[in-house]
């Protein structure tokens, strides 16, 4: 895969589309509470891409946000229910996609677990990668 190379995604119901251009910055399961309310699942696996690599093609009628926090969004599609995306003053200059809805893989893996700190007790992982929590949900932990 070259770095030019766009990568599509999309909702479930196939209304909301997008295409990313590579590289991603970053790519990580979110374990904290937020994420698996709004996605109903153990966890949440995120990349991050630099906004301007980001493109909405269809749907902009049906992508809806929910502010989670003052200063985080959630994106969904309003036709399925699809949470797809998430912005965040934190990371102003990302958009964050949720890499369950790509087509395809990415130009990466996952690389850590965060906020592991509050990660549910009904699933055991059977990978090695770090695990991380804290307060910014990204500091190393020392016990898992
Ligand atoms: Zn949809
Ligand atoms: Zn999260």
């Amino acid at each position: 895969m070259t770095d030019d190379t766009v990568l599509t995604g999309g909702c479930l119901c196939g209304a909301v589309r997008f295409q990313i251009t590579p590289p991603t910055k970053w790519c990580a399961h979110c374990h904290c509470s937020l994420c698996r309310r709004a996605h109903g699942a153990a966890f949440v696996t995120w990349f991050g891409v630099e906004r301007s690599n980001f493109e909405l093609v269809a749907g902009s009628d049906d992508l809806s946000w929910y502010q989670s926090t003052p200063a985080a969004r959630r994106g969904f599609c309003a036709r399925c229910g699809s949470t797809i995306f998430f912005e965040s003053e934190r990371w102003a200059d990302e958009v964050h996609i949720a890499l369950a809805h790509m087509d395809g893989p990415i130009d990466r893996s996952p690389q850590a677990h965060v906020f592991y700190d509050t990660h549910v007790e009904w699933i055991e992982l059977g990978d090695n990668l770090s695990r991380r929590g804290g307060p910014t949900g990204t500091e190393p932990l020392d016990q898992l």
